[in-house]
Parts: structure tokens; sequence; C-alpha cells
């Protein structure tokens, strides 16, 4: 059930093209310090990141990548707009319930609209990203720290 999406940023600088499998309509939310403030809408890239082709520009060497903590995990985000895109750990993570190791997340908001993907029918699943207890594995509600 993969599926070649495309998405963005707000500008249009910052293009890519991602296969995904969203037939079980989930996006993950965390509770960690740059998912709350981003409030970001996190699906997972299962896999090796050969799914995810960046359209524009023509590396990401050429988009914004704010590090925190160990900086090591990559947050491309789009210089001109300011959009955040993709959050790369610094290697391929296993998450129980993702489907295998992952190396990358999406934003789920910067897909383009009209691929019949409709983000209100998502459930959204809560990490507790901010205590690192990827085991405790995800919850209905978020975990302390995080939010809606
Ligand atoms: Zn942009």
């Amino acid at each position: 059930m993969s599926k070649t999406y495309t998405g963005g940023c707000h500008c249009g600088a910052f293009r890519y093209e991602v296969e995904l499998d969203l037939s079980s309509k989930m996006a993950t939310k965390c509770n960690c310090s740059f998912c709350l403030k981003s409030n970001f809408l996190t699906l997972p890239v299962p896999g090796d990141g050969s799914q995810f082709k960046l359209l524009s520009p023509k590396s990401l060497d050429e988009v914004g990548d704010y590090k925190f903590g160990s900086k090591k995990g990559s947050h491309f985000y789009c210089k001109e707009c300011s959009i955040c895109l993709i959050n790369k750990p610094p290697f391929p993570i296993e998450l129980p319930g993702s489907g295998g190791k992952i190396s990358m997340f999406i934003n789920a908001v910067t897909l383009d609209q009209g691929q019949d993907v409709d983000l209100r029918k998502f459930k959204i699943m809560y990490w507790d990203g901010k205590e690192n207890n990827w085991a405790a594995g995800l919850k209905e509600e978020p975990y302390s720290g995080g939010c809606y």
C-alpha cells in the first residue's frame, strides 16, 4: 500500500517526494523540547531513507539543519520560510509499532494537499521523547510535557 507523495515547505524552495504507506492513518507527536515547540506531526519513513527523494534544492546541505543536544540528529528546515520538514536521527532507530528501523521522520503537515491525505482522519499517538523513553511505546494521550 505504499504510495509516492510530494511535499514541501511554505515558500516552495524545499521540496521532496517520499514513498509511504499511510493506510494505518496514524501520525505521532512527541513531547521532547523540539517536537513540542515546533508542533512536529511525525510520520516515520521506514528503512534506510531511500524512499525519500529531495526535489529541491539539490542537496540537504543547502537547507537549514538545526542540531541540539548531542548535535548528531538533524532537523532540516527551509532557510527562507522556516518550516521544518524533516527530523533525522543520527542512525536508524527501532521504534515499537513503526514497522522496523526508522531513518527519518517527515512532518506530516508538509505533505501537499490533494493527494488523498486527509489529516483530519489521522489518529495521533504520542511518544515520550522528553524522557527518552521510546520503549514505553505509543500512548493515546500525550506524555507529561506534551500537547495534543
Ligand atoms: Zn520555504
